[in-house]
């Protein structure tokens, strides 16, 4: 702000007498700053309003359950094998939508640990090429990598698969149940996508009625649900009790060798519109367990990724809206 004051001086000639008019600029006012990084006891954060904070979390909650309601591909499962392989195949094309559905609140599934809870994760090659991919670092040991940690390579294909802008994921949800449609093409059936709910909901259908879910429609649904257990092997539990598959094979015994090259190499789609993967295809096809070797759950995502894009390929042209059509 400019202050105009007039001033008279004549006080050392007294012939000499002027008026001087002095623009001085008065103090603006220093705004408080909104926010003060100062960790020695003045650390300030910028204001907020409650509500603010609410509709920044609805709104894009929605807006991302809006847009995934449509998804090129579905993945149920974020262990090892379903983080594989939503990151291979949302990287391989950007311009696919893929929707993840994680019935648990954190990610990772059993890839936090390695075997009988210890730390260190271990990989038989080829499956290292996957954290070369994704710059995990591990100790070579010729026919195996050592990840110092299970957790950095969960963290890191976690974040790596979430950074890539085609992919979403809902966690603390559950996929309840298989879309199942008559797919006029071939006159058989096929998986057209999932039926979500609140996992906690999920959990209390017993407790509570009519509580009904909402549903995410895809070509493409990847299962990589685990072991069977309450949510485990959930998709090829469903299609047995939709009475589309006789039964299950259930996971066998452990054999190390057998086991890690079957799952790679049987990840396939199962039934139509839908891929199985990770320890829920050792259920399916009754295979070996492996112990705590990881490898295969990479290998077996990524195997599936290339699956899905197959798929997708052979049904280019026949899917509006998310469903295949004649
Ligand atoms: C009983 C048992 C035996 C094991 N045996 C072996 C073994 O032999 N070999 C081995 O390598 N590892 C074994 N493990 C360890 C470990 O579970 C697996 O190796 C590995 O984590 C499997 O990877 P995955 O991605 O197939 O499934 P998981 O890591 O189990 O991930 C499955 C994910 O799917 C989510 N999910 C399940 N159902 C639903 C649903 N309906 N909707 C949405 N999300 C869902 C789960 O919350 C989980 O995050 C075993 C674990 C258990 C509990």
């Amino acid at each position: 702000m400019l202050v105009e004051t007039t001033t008279t001086t004549s006080a050392v000639d007294a012939s000499y007498s002027s008026t001087v008019t002095v623009k001085a600029v008065a103090p603006t006012p220093v705004a408080e700053p909104r926010y003060h990084q100062d960790f020695n006891g003045n650390y300030k954060f910028a204001p907020i309003q409650e509500s603010i904070v609410t509709r920044a979390m609805i709104r894009r909650y929605w807006r991302d359950m809006d847009d995934a309601a449509v998804s090129d591909v579905v993945i149920v499962g974020a262990g090892s094998a379903g983080l594989s392989c939503a990151y291979t195949l949302a990287k391989a094309d950007p311009t696919l939508k893929v929707t993840i559905i994680e019935a648990g609140v954190a990610p990772g599934g059993g890839a936090w640990l390695g075997g009988q809870l210890m730390t260190p994760m271990v990989i038989r090659k080829p499956a290292h090429t996957l954290l070369d991919e994704l710059e995990i670092p591990y100790e070579d040991e010729g026919d195996y990598v050592v990840v110092k940690h299970a957790a950095l390579f969960t963290s890191t294909v976690l974040s790596k698969t979430l950074l890539l802008p085609n992919v979403r994921m809902f966690n603390a949800t559950a996929a309840e149940d298989l879309v199942i449609r008559h797919d006029k093409s071939t006159g058989s059936k096929r998986v057209g996508g999932v039926v979500t709910n609140w996992t906690l909901v999920t959990l209390n259908h017993h407790n509570q009625s009519c509580m009904d879910p909402s549903t995410v429609t895809a070509p493409v649904v990847c299962s990589f649900a685990g072991h069977d257990g309450p949510f485990g092997a959930a998709s090829v539990k469903r299609l047995v009790s939709a009475g589309l598959v006789e039964k299950l094979g259930d996971m066998r015994a452990l054999d190390m060798n057998m086991a890690e090259d079957s799952v790679v190499n049987n990840t396939r789609e199962i039934f139509p519109g839908l891929i199985v993967g990770g320890m829920e295809l050792a259920e399916f096809d009754g295979l070996p367990r492996m112990g705590p070797t990881f490898g295969a759950m990479l290998s077996s995502g990524v195997k599936a990724a290339k699956e899905a894009l197959k798929v997708l390929e052979s049904l280019k042209g026949r899917v509006q809206d998310g469903i295949v059509v004649a």
